[in-house]
């Protein structure tokens, strides 16, 4: 998946034009470049960020950032079925094992710092730890969202218009400018990754 991302950040560099003066910008390396034709200054990273198709789990870099999530990931699943009480069908988490607890949290941190070294500092962690949020924006604006949407719906087509029918709608703005502003935040963090490669490719 790196790799196609890499080839993306290519194929998009490859066809980078000046915006001032269209000039062909192909074959200059480096996350700015200073325009052969006009001079001006050129931030290429924003340039291949704008002109990014498809998900941004494509980009170079992206995938390595989201180790601790899934690892967080595993840890909850591993964790929630250790502290299940299967007598009761509840969740009792007095029986949270500590110990595996803290394993899972120790391996996570080593995770982040492992990241930040290849990443290139704090940068890596400030990143990584913004994908844990960006992964919990859409599991709660999606599962949040969809009954809302559901009730609307059966509202509109029952006639039951309300009082109660504003607030779901309101409640339903709001989890979609939940979904809008993760899907910036991804943006976000996958501009930083294009950047992040154009910077390691410049140098070498
Ligand atoms: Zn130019």
């Amino acid at each position: 998946m790196t790799q196609r991302g890499i080839e993306q950040v290519e194929k998009l560099r490859d066809v980078i034009q000046c915006p001032h003066c269209q000039y062909s910008l192909r074959g200059l390396a480096g996350e700015k470049v200073t325009c052969p034709e006009c001079g001006q200054k050129i931030n290429v990273a924003l340039l291949i960020s704008i002109n990014w198709e498809g998900a941004w789990y494509k980009a170079p870099f992206y995938n390595m950032l989201a180790v601790p999530v899934a690892w967080v990931c595993l840890a909850t699943i591993v964790l929630a079925i250790c502290a299940f009480d299967y007598s009761y069908y509840r969740f009792d988490l007095r029986s949270m094992p500590f110990f595996p607890f803290l394993g899972f949290f120790v391996i996570w941190v080593v995770l982040i710092f492992a990241i930040a070294k290849q990443f290139g500092g704090t940068e890596g962690i400030v990143l990584s730890v913004l994908m844990h949020g960006i992964l919990f924006g859409y599991l709660i604006g999606l599962l949040g969202s969809v009954p809302v949407l559901i009730r609307l719906f059966s509202d509109v087509i029952n006639y039951q218009v309300g009082v109660q029918t504003l607030i779901n709608i309101l409640i339903l703005i709001f989890f979609i400018a939940l979904l809008y502003s993760t899907r910036r935040a991804e943006r976000f963090v996958g501009g930083r990754c294009v950047r992040r490669y154009l910077r390691v490719n410049s140098s070498t």
